[in-house]
Order: C-alpha cells, then sequence, then structure tokens
C-alpha cells in the first residue's frame, strides 16, 4: 500500500502533527495495521464530490479513500553516519513513496530548538545533507560492484554505470538525485536502489496559531517558500498544535473555532490532499444504492488494474468499464439522465482511467 513519511529535526511538531492524524484517522477496523504499529497512521481523503455524487445516487453509505503516514522520527544530523537511529531511521524512510518534511516555523522559548536558535533553511539543509548522504553512500556501493562486471563488457553493467556516475556528481555535489535527468528506463535500472532523494518531497511549515491566517506573512514561511521555489516542491502551512486541538472537535465547535482562526478549512485536510498529489494519485468512485465509494489508483492506470483495486476478482474477470465523467453526472442530474444523453461510455481493457470517473465494471466470475 502507498504511504507517506514524515521527516524532520527533534522538536518540529512532527509527533504533534502525526497524533493529529491518527485521531482524525479512518476507521481503524478496515486496516489493522495501524493499530499494531504505532508508527503508521491511516487517513481518510477528503473530497466533496463524494457528497454530491450521494445527493444524486442517495446510498446507504459512503466510503472515502484512504492512505497511510508513517512517523519516521530519529532524522538528526549524522544520522546517515549512524547518528541517532541512524541506519534503522533510513530502512524505514526507503519503504515510503513519497516524503513530508516539517520545517519549525514557530518560536517557542520553552521548546528547544536543536541547533540552537530558529533557522529553517539551516534545518532544512541539514536534513536534505543526511539524505543526500545517506544516498551517496548506497550509489557508491553499487558502483563498486557494478564497475566490476562493466569491465567484462556486460552491456546493462555499461548502461547502469552511466546512470549512477550522474547520480554520483549531483549528490557529492550537495544536490538530490531527483534533479537528475532520468527517463522512465533508466529510473527503471536504479529502482532497486530506493534512493531517499528520488522521492518526491513536500515542505509542511509547521507555524503557531497566530501565523495560521497569514502564514505568508512570517518570515521563516518565507525561507521555506523560497528553498521550496527552487526545487520545485510544494510548501504546506499548518499549525500542528491547531490541528491537534481541531480534531478534538466536532461539528458546530469545528466551524466556530476556524472562524475563530479565520480558516476556511483544516490545514490536515490540505496537507492530504498535497500529499495525495505528490504520489501521483487520483481518485475514481463507484457509486450504487448500497454504497458510493472512492478508489485511489496512480495515474495512467488501465481500466482492468483499477478494477483490481476493488478486488482481483474484478481485474481477472474483466470484461469491460461503463463510465461516465464526474462533470457529466453533475450536468445531468441523474444516472438516468446521464444514460439518455449517451454520456455513459463503454471502455474496454486499454481504457486509461481518469480522475472522477465514476465506474461500473463487467465482469466474469
Ligand atoms: P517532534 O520531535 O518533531 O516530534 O516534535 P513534537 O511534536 O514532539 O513537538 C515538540 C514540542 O513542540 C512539543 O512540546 C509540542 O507541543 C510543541 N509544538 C509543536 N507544534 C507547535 C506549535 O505550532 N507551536 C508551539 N508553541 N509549540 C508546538
Amino acid at each position: 500500500a502507498l504511504a507517506t513519511g514524515i521527516v524532520g529535526l527533534p522538536n518540529v511538531g512532527k509527533s504533534t502533527l502525526f497524533n493529529a492524524i491518527t485521531q482524525a484517522g479512518a476507521e481503524s477496523a478496515n486496516y489493522p495495521f495501524c493499530t499494531i504499529d504505532p508508527n503508521v497512521g491511516v487517513v481518510d481523503v477528503p473530497d466533496e464530490r463524494l457528497e454530491k455524487i450521494a445527493e444524486i445516487v442517495h446510498p446507504q453509505k459512503i466510503t472515502p479513500t484512504s492512505f497511510r503516514f508513517v512517523d519516521i522520527a530519529g532524522l538528526v544530523k549524522g544520522a546517515s553516519q549512524g547518528e541517532g537511529l541512524g541506519n534503522k531511521f533510513l530502512s524505514h524512510i526507503r519503504e515510503v513513496d513519497a516524503i513530508i518534511h516539517v520545517v519549525r516555523c514557530f518560536e517557542d522559548e520553552n521548546i528547544t530548538h536543536v541547533a540552537g536558535k530558529m533557522n529553517p533553511a539551516g534545518d532544512i539543509e541539514t536534513i536534505n545533507l543526511e539524505l543526500v548522504l545517506a544516498d551517496l553512500e548506497t550509489v557508491e556501493k553499487r558502483l563498486d560492484r557494478v564497475a566490476r562486471t562493466r569491465k567484462s563488457g556486460d552491456k546493462e553493467a555499461i548502461h547502469e554505470y552511466d546512470i549512477l556516475v550522474r547520480l554520483q556528481k549531483a549528490l557529492a555535489d550537495g544536490k538530490p538525485a531527483r534533479s537528475v535527468e532520468l527517463d522512465a528506463d533508466e529510473r527503471k535500472t536504479i529502482k532497486s536502489l530506493n534512493l531517499l532523494t528520488l522521492k518526491n518531497m513536500l515542505y509542511a511549515a509547521n507555524v503557531s496559531e497566530s501565523d495560521i491566517a497569514h502564514p505568508e506573512e512570517n518570515p521563516y514561511v518565507q525561507q521555506v517558500m523560497e528553498i521550496a521555489a527552487e526545487e520545485g516542491a510544494e510548501v504546506v502551512p499548518i499549525s500542528a498544535q491547531v490541528e491537534a486541538e481541531i480534531v478534538e472537535l466536532e461539528g458546530e465547535e469545528r466551524k466556530m473555532f476556524f472562524e475563530e482562526l479565520g480558516l476556511k478549512s483544516s490545514g490536515l485536510d490540505r496537507l492530504v490532499a498535497a500529499a495525495y498529489r505528490l504520489l501521483g494519485l487520483i481518485t475514481y468512485f463507484t457509486a450504487g444504492e448500497k454504497e458510493v465509494r472512492a478508489w485511489t489508483i496512480r495515474e495512467g492506470t488501465k481500466a482492468p488494474q483499477a478494477a483490481g483495486v476493488i478486488h482481483t476478482d474484478f481485474e481477472r474477470g474483466f470484461i469491460r468499464a461503463e463510465v461516465m465523467s464526474y462533470a457529466d453526472l453533475m450536468s445531468a442530474g441523474s444516472v438516468a439522465g446521464a444514460r439518455e444523453k449517451g454520456l455513459l461510455r463503454l471502455e474496454g481493457k486499454d481504457y486509461i482511467v481518469q480522475d472522477g470517473d465514476i465506474i461500473t465494471f463487467r465482469f466474469n466470475v
């Protein structure tokens, strides 16, 4: 299953954020693993289209889609050299598909800053450097091995060697592997190395409650935004502490709290949505009288594999997909109406499922 890891220096608010995530979490009964592993939390992906579809279909039940967050504590200066939890930490991070990098942008004299003073740019550099150094070690180890087979004229080894040299050069310059241009084939060649700095990353700028209505005015957030802009990364301002309070509230109370703070929606929802995009994920829906439900697939997934997310039998026995777009259902106002207008398409096994498709699968059992 897909997962996003949360990293950052100690005392930046990772656990506070992670606890808010776990409390806001999806029905844990559906996700037995998250009650076993305290470092894994499952979140529902907020999607207003679900409600809109439900208004038309009137199902008994609405089920959002979800994905995992992993709290990766223990990254400190020197982690790549075995400081702190060191390599154990790095192995956790290798398993995730994308990274949320939490940066401390709140001031609080009572909470120690590991570097002695507030310095978001420096904090980011520290973390990113550890990840780069860990990757450099991985690449150099692999280079040693490939160099031997390359000498014997092995074509694949020659190809891989060339990629590794390019990666090594960037990493030795302190740049992430993601800065090296690689085509799909080259990516495949080095996939098994699981390089940390090849994973997509976004920054969560953790601000204090007083800044959450206008985070972009905070100079620390501005520092983070400048760095992110250079890297082409996204910044999500969030107040971990506020999120921790929000998850305790319900309905009206929550609305009032938002208004008090000048917020339109919870930061957690924005963070979840951003992480979802970061993972390259899209959503399709199934809509019946029993249940309207959102399902997660990677962009570019074909109809049979998309069906396989629901059940492997759906993929194996796939016949066709009956598809209408979310926009078409909304404009027609009813399923029958959409059908009459010819907005329901029959698609075969090569159809690439689009975000917002509403699908009924036909299959042999
Ligand atoms: P971690 O080490 O990165 O997991 O950081 P924690 O989540 O444990 O947070 C460290 C301390 O900072 C805790 O005492 C939190 O209550 C506090 N903290 C977290 N976020 C904020 C914030 O937005 N403002 C303030 N003032 N304190 C915060």
